[in-house]
């Protein structure tokens, strides 16, 4: 530890499932901490709503409180751990604007304010920690800023959110269906009350932004991610999806690529369910793991893989982050800023190439794998595999069967138009299931 170098004074926002853990290790570990980071580290507060309520971890009760502005006031490092976006964002502006840096996990507050907290660390010198926004436990946002920073990223997939992937695995290895896989995931405290932000895939798009703004160095807003959920993912989804070799996963893309209208290069932020091959390093994440496979030019491909929720497993983030800010304190000179200069659009989804595999229920009557093969052909997509996957008994008076159509690549524009007339087609039935296709 430096000569005479003075504590640095550490105030946390927030003492819940992740605030309490930190608050705790800093007080067990400290000292060990302050070794590796040059520097005394004192906690000199937590800012609570309700100073009674009972802690996952234990925190003396004169380090709480419900003033957070106050405590804010002589802080070298502040750690926003409330979450929402106020009064986290006004906390966050106020503690950059006094030159503490600022270190967050709130990946809503990231994704929809990023850029104007990035622009006020910048004015003051003072720097932005936000390891455990994205995938929690698992170091993915210093591996992109930092590890690869000499590389060119080309593509991130990413399984981003825990309770998605608990879903999506249950009804995989035990073939429940979703309703019954959300109600085990909300006996387990993996889904909220309102689980609307994880299977809406609100969640993922968050953490997707903040992935693609970083790895393609440019400020992509939110509202440019392409964001669908799981609700819609059926049982016989699944079966067709193992029979095919695959398995389904909420996948966050985020892809530097030239646009095939405008021809400008281009980023492409989504958020969709995705089939996968079954031997893709991601489809072994099971349970409510996370995983983010990066695709780098000169790295190749790279697997990050663990817990993406969990007071005790962010806090190990958090803490790494607490350790950087004061090994940075301990040094000196500005913080390292948002890198932002590549500036590249946002690619439309309806540029963007996709592999599609649409489940059709057809009248089985003969001439009918034609007439589909027709409608493909009629928009330009090409198909790449067929099969009929049944019988499915009487309609009505008719027969049906389930074709389920894997193509090549091609424009979502293209895959949406050949969807919407085999809607209208005589021999279709209805449309069961869309899927597209990576890996
Ligand atoms: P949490 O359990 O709900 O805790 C929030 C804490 O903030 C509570 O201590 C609450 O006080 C306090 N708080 C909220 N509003 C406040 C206000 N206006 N003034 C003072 N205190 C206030 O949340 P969490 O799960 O720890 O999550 C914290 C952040 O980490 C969020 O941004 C979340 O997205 C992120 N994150 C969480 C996880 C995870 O596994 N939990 C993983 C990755 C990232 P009371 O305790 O008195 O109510």
């Amino acid at each position: 530890m430096r000569e005479n170098y003075r504590d640095l004074r550490i105030a946390i926002l927030g003492g819940g499932t992740v605030g309490a853990q930190v608050a705790h290790r800093l007080l067990e570990a400290g000292d060990e901490l302050g070794q590796r980071s040059g520097a005394g580290l004192e906690l000199i507060g937590v800012a609570v709503r309700d100073l009674k309520a009972e802690r996952s971890a234990p925190i003396p009760a004169a380090l709480l409180t419900t003033d957070a502005q106050s405590l804010l006031v002589g802080a070298d490092i502040v750690v926003e751990l409330m979450g929402g976006i106020e009064p986290a964002r006004s906390l966050i502006l106020q503690a950059l604007q006094s030159g503490a840096d600022v270190i967050t996990a709130n990946k809503a507050l990231l994704a929809e304010h990023g850029p104007e907290l990035f622009a006020a660390a910048a004015k003051v010198g003072a720097q932005l920690y936000y390891e455990a926004a994205v995938a929690a436990a698992i170091p993915i946002i210093r591996p992109l800023r930092d590890s690869l920073a000499g590389d060119h990223v080309r593509k991130i997939m990413g399984i981003v959110n825990g309770t998605t992937n608990y879903i999506l695995d249950e009804m995989d290895t035990k073939g429940l269906s979703f309703d019954q896989a959300l109600k085990a995931a909300s006996d387990l405290g993996y889904a909220e009350a309102d689980p609307t932000a994880d299977i809406e895939g609100y969640d993922a798009a968050q953490k997707a932004c903040i992935l693609s703004s970083l790895a393609f160095h440019t400020a992509v807003p939110l509202a440019d991610v392409y964001r669908e959920g799981i609700t819609d993912i059926s049982a016989s989804q699944m079966d067709a999806a193992k029979r095919s070799g695959h398995v389904i996963k909420l996948l966050a893309i985020c892809e530097r690529l030239v646009d095939p209208i405008t021809h400008q290069e281009g980023v492409s932020t989504r958020v969709h369910p995705t089939l996968i091959p079954r031997d893709h390093p991601l489809a072994a994440a099971h349970g409510a793991n996370n995983a983010v496979y990066v695709e780098a030019e000169a790295a190749g491909p790279l697997m990050f893989y663990g817990a993406g929720a969990g007071g005790l497993q962010t806090a190990s983030a958090v803490l790494g982050d607490i350790v950087s800010a004061a090994r940075r304190h301990v040094v000196g000179g500005p913080g390292v800023g948002e890198s932002t200069h590549a500036g590249l659009p946002s690619v439309p989804l309806a540029h963007v190439e996709s592999r599609l595999q649409i489940s059709v229920i057809v009248i089985d009557q003969p001439g009918v794998l034609a007439a589909i093969a027709g409608v493909f052909s009629e928009h330009d997509v090409s198909v790449e595999t067929l099969h009929q996957s049944g019988a499915m008994g009487p309609a009505g008076s008719e027969q049906t069967a389930t074709l389920v159509i894997q193509t090549h690549l091609a424009s979502e524009a293209r895959g949406q138009a050949t969807i919407e007339a085999l809607e209208k087609h005589p021999v279709v039935v209805s449309i069961a299931g869309v899927l597209r296709v990576e890996g």
